[in-house]
């Protein structure tokens, strides 16, 4: 087992300093696993220290569940972890792993996980990490936390995903570059972002960017509809448009529905821009550096505390505690229809 930072062992030699409920827990194995989002980094930052606080050895599984196959694990002390909550990515690496998804690929994890020493897990991903926890859990009953990381925002039972923040603050940059250039010369731009059920990044940034008009995986829109709405702006002096399209929304992508409109705009320059995995990097805003803290924190916390296959969130601006199988089970639907009827009125 490496340390990622050889710079001292002292990291471990905090005393504990808060009564622990659960003894049997001596040494937490972290990993972030599924789709990478800005603030992983903070969180794993959060987990290392408050178990190390806590008297609890860390683990970093390296490559999320392929790790935990590969024995890809590293010790983490509270110096490991220095200098990366500003970070975006995963210093702990991400995967997918399908072997994990077979009951003979977890038995052999498990195999790993335990003799690495490791008696609780805190996984740090989206809705398919928390299916692989949870089955790993129920089969092999080792106690597991889960913290919602994925820049989607599409899990039930928090009301924000760490990185959905930043990824938002990363299009509204976006589209306001943009639109310097669309003014300029007069152009109708498709601008498509990520989410492929889900429409906050979308929603979001476009009514912050002051989108014309916003395409949401979660609404149908007629392609007649959207020509209307920017008819209308051309008819009260509109000369340039930005549209935002999640990637999920039915009508085919932004090129398609580009090439439909295209024909009733003569006078327009179209153009499309998407997004793509630029809206996974970067710093972490100060909104997911916080999150991600409380929730890490929070994970720590609750296995201390005894609890097991639940996702820490955070709802009203408290954390909480769901069960991880309702998390999984209970599609999310954030899309606050209040704002789809605002960002109508705005975008006359
Ligand atoms: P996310 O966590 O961002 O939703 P994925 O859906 O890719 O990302 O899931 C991440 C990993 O979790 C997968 O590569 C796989 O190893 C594990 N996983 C996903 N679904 C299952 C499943 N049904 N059973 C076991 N493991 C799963």
């Amino acid at each position: 087992m490496n340390s990622i930072n050889n710079r001292s062992e002292a990291g471990n030699t905090f005393k504990a300093r808060t009564h622990r409920n659960n003894e049997n827990i001596k040494k937490i194995g972290v990993f972030t696993s599924g789709g990478d989002a800005p603030g992983m980094n903070a969180c794993v930052r959060a987990v290392v220290r408050t178990s190390i606080y806590s008297g609890i050895e860390v683990v970093g599984i390296r490559h999320g569940y392929q790790g935990m196959i590969d024995k890809n694990f590293i010790h983490m002390d509270a110096r490991s972890v220095c200098h990366i909550i500003q970070q975006g990515g995963t210093i702990l690496k991400t995967a997918r792993c399908v072997d994990f998804k077979t009951k003979e690929g977890r038995a052999f994890a498990f195999k790993n996980i335990k003799d690495a020493g490791i008696d609780a897990l805190v996984a740090i991903g989206g809705d398919g990490t928390f299916t692989g926890a949870e089955l790993l859990s129920r089969e092999f009953d080792i106690p597991i936390i889960g913290i919602p990381g994925t820049i989607d925002n599409d899990l039930f039972g928090t009301d924000y995903t760490i990185g959905y923040d930043t990824a938002t603050n990363t299009v509204i940059e976006a589209i306001d570059k943009i639109r310097d250039t669309a003014a300029s010369h007069d152009r109708l731009f498709f601008v498509e972002v990520m989410g492929r059920d889900s429409g906050c990044i979308a929603l979001h940034a476009g009514i912050a960017g002051g989108a014309e008009a916003i395409l949401l995986p979660e609404k149908d829109t007629a392609i007649d509809e959207l020509i209307a709405k920017l008819e209308e702006g051309a008819t009260s002096n509109k000369t340039s448009s930005i549209v935002i399209i999640a990637e999920g929304e039915k009508n085919g992508g932004a090129y398609n529905i580009a090439r439909r409109v295209k024909d009733k705009f003569g006078f327009y320059d179209i153009k499309v821009t998407i997004l793509g995995h630029l809206q996974r990097g970067g710093s972490p805003t100060s909104f997911d550096r916080v999150l991600a803290s409380r929730l890490g924190y929070a994970a720590v916390k609750a296995l201390i505390a005894g609890e097991s296959r639940k996702m820490v969130g955070i709802q009203a601006n408290k954390v909480c505690l769901t069960d991880i199988e309702e998390a999984i089970n209970n599609h999310s639907i954030k899309l606050e229809d209040d704002l789809l009827v605002m960002m109508d009125v705005l975008s006359i």
